[in-house]
């Protein structure tokens, strides 16, 4: 039995007795997805076909920044001996590098959550600084923290917030900090450094996924045309790359000949935007560095929606390839498995949230329309007035009474089940991330990262392995999108 009969045998993608997919195995449509109208499917190496390891991989670039800055820029060596906080940063924050603060906005772009440095804030603060306007992300100053490379940036940003608040850094402001943070992890991933060091420990930094493999080939064999478009460079491409897919496959020995097409240093998302000429790699077939869309879609014989890309970066390999190629998308997005697990987990708080939720609206409802049977019992008792019999009037006083005790004891009632609620929400979200809560929600607001993928994404997933699958031919189908009143009577 070869390596590849073994992987099949070792991956459990069913669960037991069911031809059901584990939540973590699935592909979650968004946009109906026909997988027979695609022709070609590419793929974004880093954090898309290699999956780092989290936190180690965060704390390398974290380190190795913080060094770069102690050395080149000045900064206090006290840097140097912080430790990396994995709970610390998620993705999706935003960097507010004028004020010193990282943020986590809701889908219409408001502050929810915030913290000064690592210091939480407090809704009064919040309310202070940003109100209730729309933060325009796109202005200079703030940094959107999209890609699972950006996390160590923002917990560096905010530890040297406090070292600034604390008198421990010297710096003009915290746009200065903003800018230092931004040179070092940028020079740490440009410098070559941080890569030699993955790739000198590949099998500790770079988990293998029997199922990558299977994937490809399936889709291949399927008549699918595989292409590679990655910023990385060619060395670091071929070495992350072989050790991920050479061997795996005996028709396909080493990781080139899964691929049709492959793009080094492509420079996404200027390869969506704009046409840079391709160069051939030197000595290595089919392989190009730079390119654009039009250049790719003509070699490959595809276009627009017969070409689906799958991506983990929102900005440079979904929202652009969208927009601008009109290609379709998929997510990479892998946090969802810890995220699957914790919404598993808390399944029964949840139940029992959403069924106080609607205890709490009913009992609110049921509180206002005593209060206004009240009113209009005491308009009445006004107008009719002298006109009513002392029987009457009494009647009407006595109901008066009982409608008020019956609205205060349901006020009461609903504040305690706010209360109530507030609580269980507040523990709920904290096993998600005690800071920050769950990277999609906040309370039931939708936040910004998740508007996001809902804009833009054909589909997320949490590892390419999934596509395995997958049949090459079907169609994936979208939750059929339904207004609220269609809900009535029906289950979707
Ligand atoms: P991709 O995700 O495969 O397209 O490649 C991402 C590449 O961008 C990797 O080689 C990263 O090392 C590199 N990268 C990530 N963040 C930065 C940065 O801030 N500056 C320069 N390169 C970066
Ligand atoms: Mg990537």
């Amino acid at each position: 039995m070869n390596a590849r009969d073994l992987a099949i045998l070792a991956t459990p993608p069913l669960l037991e007795g069911e031809d059901r997919l584990a939540p973590a195995l699935k592909l979650y449509a968004l946009r109906t997805l026909p997988f027979g109208e695609i022709k070609a499917v590419g793929f974004d190496m880093d954090h898309t076909l290699a999956r780092y390891k989290s936190p180690e991989i965060d704390e390398l670039a974290f380190k190795k920044a913080a060094r770069l800055l102690a050395r080149d820029r000045d900064y206090s060596p006290w840097l140097v001996e912080l430790e990396y906080d994995p709970a610390f940063a998620v993705r999706g924050l935003v960097l507010d590098g004028l004020r010193g603060n990282l943020l986590k906005l809701n889908r219409e772009r408001q502050v929810v959550r915030g913290s000064h440095g690592s210091r939480a804030m407090t809704h009064a603060e919040l309310e202070a600084v940003y109100g209730r306007r729309r933060l325009a992300t796109a202005a200079k100053g703030f940094r959107c923290i999209d890609t699972l490379f950006e996390i160590p940036e923002s917990h560096l940003f905010a530890q040297l917030v406090d070292g600034l608040d604390r008198g421990i850094v010297k710096a003009e402001n915290y746009l200065q900090l903003f800018a230092d943070v931004r040179w070092a992890i940028d020079t740490v991933h440009r410098n070559g450094e941080m890569k030699a060091e993955i790739l000198q420990h590949r099998a500790f930094f770079i988990p293998q996924d029997p199922q990558l493999a299977l994937a490809l080939d399936r889709m291949k064999r399927e008549g699918k045309k595989l292409f590679l478009l990655t910023n990385s460079e060619w060395t670091f491409t071929d070495g992350v790359l072989s050790h991920l897919l050479n061997g795996q496959d005996e028709s396909r020995p080493h990781w080139t000949d899964y691929f049709d097409l492959m793009v080094v240093s492509s420079r996404k998302p200027t390869f969506f935007l704009d046409s840079p000429p391709a160069v051939p790699v030197p000595g290595q077939p089919r392989c190009f560095t730079g390119g654009h869309t039009a250049w790719l879609e003509g070699l490959l014989q595809a276009q627009g929606e017969q070409v689906l890309y799958v991506g983990d970066h929102i900005y440079g390999d979904v929202l652009r390839s969208k927009k601008n190629a009109s290609w379709r998308t998929l997510l990479l997005v892998p946090e969802l498995e810890h995220e699957l697990k914790l919404l598993e987990s808390k399944a029964d708080d949840l139940r029992g949230l959403r069924r106080l939720e609607t205890a709490r609206r009913r009992s609110s409802r049921r509180a206002s329309v005593l209060l206004d049977q009240w009113k209009r019992n005491r308009v009445r008792r006004h107008v009719l007035g002298s006109r009513l019999s002392a029987e009457a009037t009494t009647a009407l006083d006595q109901e008066a009474a009982q409608l008020a005790t019956s609205a205060e004891a349901l006020q009461k009632r609903t504040e305690a089940q706010a209360r109530e609620i507030d609580m269980l929400l507040r523990e709920v979200e904290a096993v998600f991330n005690p800071m920050w809560g769950p990277m999609f929600r906040d309370r039931d607001e939708q936040t910004r990262f998740a508007d996001q993928i809902q804009q833009f994404a054909c589909a997320y997933t949490g590892k390419v392995g999934n596509l395995y699958m997958v049949d090459p031919h079907s169609t994936v189908y979208a939750p059929v999108p339904a207004l609220p009143h269609e809900r009535v009577g029906q289950r979707f």
